[in-house]
């Protein structure tokens, strides 16, 4: 008991150590070095695309006026859901999850304990939990010290218990979770799109500068870049959130496809959270279409309960 006490407080002295130790500022200030190289592109992108091409290349004047609205909208829309995705922190446990000292001192001791587990099923009894580990036990986090609603899973670079984690992205430093999944999905939908439209108005543009026919060099650069660069990243984007429609579509997070929920009723069951294609949907984005498109929060649930799919039905697939 003392040994398990000595290790949790030296854990303790450590992280309080650390805090204030100016490598844990750098660490920090590093984390946020791919935000800043994201918003440095697509500033990039902006100056080429509206300096460069536009004022510079395009002569026709209802082109070009097209061209910069439509530019305009999709960067706005794009950057107001990656700022969104970046700064929607994950939503905390709610209290009841959590532990009390005592019986998490217990558990820690001795796991096995009979009067810990009935606390400890006790304590479960009262929340919301379809799922546990593969013994058939209650999820703890030791860390964040709670039982831990079903599809939350505990983040080692945040360092917290997420609910409906998918995963941590370091494009953005935060998770990807219950509260900024659909900011995520539509940030991949917007960034997919205009790096297709920059890529579908530059391509005459390109084959020309690709053959040397342009007398301003720093001009010929800028757009065989937007052209090469909106190539790269369009593909990259697209393959991403082919992904992500699939996970959608199947109401499975990106953890789940490789370590499938344990059910207390069904035991493993990798289609659990499976409604049907449409209310899949519905879950991320909401039941009003007007707002499917808009960075504002419409997902279903609090994010600790979820419906999952009839008995009958868990048991059809099962057997098949
Ligand atoms: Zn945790
Ligand atoms: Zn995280």
């Amino acid at each position: 008991m003392s040994n398990v006490k000595k290790v949790s407080n030296q854990i303790m002295v450590v992280s309080e150590q650390s805090c204030g130790r100016p490598c844990t500022y750098c660490l920090h200030a590093l984390k946020w070095l791919p935000v800043l190289f994201s918003l440095s592109l697509s500033s990039w992108s902006y100056y080429a695309y509206v300096w460069q091409f536009c004022r510079l290349i395009i002569q026709n004047e209802f082109n070009k006026y097209i061209y910069l609205t439509v530019f305009h909208v999709l960067l706005i829309m794009m950057e107001t859901c990656y700022l969104r995705t970046i700064f929607t922190r994950p939503k905390m446990v709610p209290e009841e999850f959590l532990i009390p000292e005592n019986t998490l001192e217990a558990y820690r001791n001795n796991p096995d304990n009979r009067e810990v587990q009935a606390a400890l099923t006790s304590l479960g009894s009262r929340l919301p939990i379809k799922t546990v580990t593969f013994l058939g036990g209650l999820r703890i986090c030791d860390h964040c010290k709670l039982i831990k609603p079903d599809r939350a899973h505990h983040c080692k670079v945040c360092n917290r218990c997420v609910l409906r984690m998918d995963h941590h992205c370091p494009w953005i430093n935060n998770c990807i979770s219950f509260t900024n999944y659909k900011y995520f999905v539509l940030y991949l939908t917007y960034a997919f799109t205009y790096c297709l439209f920059i890529m579908s108005t530059t391509f005459p543009y390109f084959m020309v500068a690709w053959g040397e026919k342009f007398q301003d060099q720093t001009c010929r650069y800028h757009v065989l870049f937007l052209f090469l660069l909106s190539s790269i990243f369009g593909f990259g984007y697209f393959t991403l959130l082919l992904y992500h429609c699939c996970l959608v579509l199947h109401n499975r997070t990106t953890f789940e496809s490789f370590h499938p929920p344990v059910f207390r009723d069904g035991g493993i069951d990798k289609h659990g959270f499976y409604l049907g294609a449409c209310a899949n949907f519905k879950q991320v984005f909401g039941v009003s279409c007007w707002r499917w498109l808009l960075p504002i929060p419409t997902s279903l649930g609090d994010g600790l309960d979820y419906p999952v799919r009839s008995q009958d039905a868990s048991k059809e697939s099962g057997s098949r």
